[in-house]
């Protein structure tokens, strides 16, 4: 088992800190429907702006292939995340699709923020509205498909999942896109590096939140 608490220390701490001195850093919860491209635009914001940190989630699903430890996910079986649940390890954590756990680890987060870094978690709505309760001075953004259709596009076109997996996916999707009020701002994905650009715009506090 190469996962472990030490484990995910490796991020690089000695990156520059970006938020002004006597300034918090901020935390930045990106969530929205299932297909919609959180991971596409999380993965398009850790290209072009490694001063965000962007959080590794455990999950309990298995790897899809090309997917590292580590690196998009801690593949954790569902004893190791009890231990997680367990030991308070987890920021939040939820079943999410009816299928895996998935969670964010507590301590990276933590010392993401004390770093002066901005730190971005992208997770499900469960686990956004969890962080909410838990820190509620984090900023909420939504990310919003162009369309019902295109969302229902996107996810069959990915072709990851079984016919079964699908279904149940497109029906989490429906819930969640319900859920676009609760959140301070929504970012409509139309284009993945603008949809990108426009959310390290609200992430380095660049842009204001209509409240
Ligand atoms: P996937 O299996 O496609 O990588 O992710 C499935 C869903 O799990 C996505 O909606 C993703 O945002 C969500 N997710 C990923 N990591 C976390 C996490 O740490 N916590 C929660 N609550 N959801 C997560």
């Amino acid at each position: 088992m190469v996962w472990g608490p030490t484990s995910w220390q490796h991020w690089n701490a000695s990156s520059a800190r970006v938020s002004e001195p006597g300034q918090p850093s901020r935390l930045t919860v990106l969530a929205g429907p299932t297909a919609v491209g959180k991971g596409t635009v999380a993965a398009d914001i850790r290209k072009h702006h490694p001063e965000v940190w962007i959080s590794v989630s455990a999950t309990t699903r298995r790897p899809r292939p090309g997917e590292i430890h580590g690196r998009h996910y801690w593949f954790v079986s569902e004893t190791e995340f009890d231990e997680l649940i367990a030991r308070g390890d987890l920021l939040e954590w939820a079943l999410v699709h009816r299928s895996a756990r998935y969670g964010t680890p507590r301590r990276p987060v933590e010392e993401a923020l004390a770093a002066g870094r901005p730190a971005l978690l992208e997770i499900d709505l469960q686990g956004a509205r969890q962080v909410r309760a838990s820190m509620p001075d984090a900023l909420f953004v939504f990310l919003a498909p162009p369309s019902w259709e295109e969302l229902e596009r996107r996810l069959v076109g990915r072709g990851t999942e079984s016919e079964e997996e699908r279904a149940r996916r497109l029906e989490t999707a429906f819930e969640e896109l319900e859920a676009g009020n609760e959140f301070d701002v929504t970012i409509v994905n139309t284009e993945v590096h603008a949809a990108g650009q426009e959310l390290v715009s609200w992430i380095t506090g660049a842009r204001i939140p209509r409240i």
